[in-house]
């Protein structure tokens, strides 16, 4: 008799304990839990909408039978389950929300130098974001993919490049051959400019990159003019001014954005083939 006593009181306290609020129970859980992680390999496709592809995030939703979909396309299917064609409500998928709040992946960069890892749904937000992002060697052939500082150090030793050291705000005056591609800068902060150089017909096409891949960082404009040196046509020169230099993590070589400027043939020094050009470069956002 008591031993059945006992059972019903045990029952009533589970009974109590279940009609405890999803989430308060969780959380108590959570609390009564120590912290542990763990590594899984897992495909990917249980985390992504199936519908949209992209990423799930709060709030999920689920069709009566646990067929799942974000908030952005639940809004625009119709009454039935765009998995199991039945009509149907659908309601807050709150497992899967904790579920997928939870996993965290590293950041592609991790090989270049980024120890971050972020929620799956936020992965690509990171990324784009990422200050280690690779950027690319400009040599023709060269499959060389870092940092910018083991890029500047690979274009040193590898390909033997001397970088023009410069100071913002001050004009730098460089004499470059023809037929030269790539003239390195490295300001006072060591960001990375590569002057490109590209041969057209109608002249040479100078324009001015900063080597990297993501905007966060400081802004800066460039002025670019071409002399003639030997005063031949005494102060004939051409000018172009950027007012905010494009960032590029040199993927595919450079090419010729807005800005660029046209170098007639007429301002090649005859006897040295050089073109003799003032660079100078601004920093407009700390
Ligand atoms: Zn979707
Ligand atoms: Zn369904
Ligand atoms: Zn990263
Ligand atoms: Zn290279």
């Amino acid at each position: 008799m008591e031993e059945v006593e006992e059972e019903s009181k045990r029952r009533k306290m589970s009974l109590r304990s279940s009609e405890k609020p999803a989430q308060e129970e969780q959380e108590a859980v959570a609390l009564r839990r120590p912290h542990s992680e763990i590594s899984v390999k897992m495909d990917s496709y249980v985390l992504d909408c199936n519908i949209c592809f992209e990423p799930l995030k709060s709030p999920i939703f689920q069709c009566e039978v646990g067929h799942v979909i974000c908030s952005v396309c639940l809004p625009k299917i119709g009454e039935n389950c765009h998995m199991c064609c039945k009509a149907t409500r659908y309601s807050r998928c709150f497992a899967l929300e904790q579920f997928v709040d939870a996993i965290k992946v590293p950041c592609s960069n991790a090989k270049y130098g980024c120890d971050k890892f972020i929620a799956y749904n936020q992965k690509e937000k990171h990324e784009n974001m990422c200050i280690h992002v690779p950027c690319f060697c400009p040599e023709n052939g060269c499959s060389f993919r870092g940092s910018t500082a083991s890029l500047l150090d690979h274009l040193i030793t590898k390909h033997e490049w001397s970088p023009t050291n410069f100071q913002y705000n001050k004009p730098q005056k460089i004499s470059m051959a023809q037929d030269r591609q790539y003239v390195l800068f490295v300001g006072e902060d060591l960001s990375m400019f590569l002057l490109a150089n590209i041969l057209t017909d109608i002249g040479n096409a100078l324009t001015m990159v900063c080597i990297g891949s993501h905007d966060s960082g400081p802004s800066y404009s460039s002025k670019i003019s071409a002399v003639d040196r030997v005063a031949r046509e005494k102060g004939t020169f051409v000018f172009q001014m950027d007012p905010l230099v494009a960032s590029s993590s040199l993927l595919g070589g450079v090419r010729l954005g807005k800005f660029f400027l046209l170098v007639p043939p007429e301002l090649v020094d005859e006897s040295t083939h050089e073109l003799t050009v003032n660079v100078r470069i601004d920093k407009i956002k700390p």
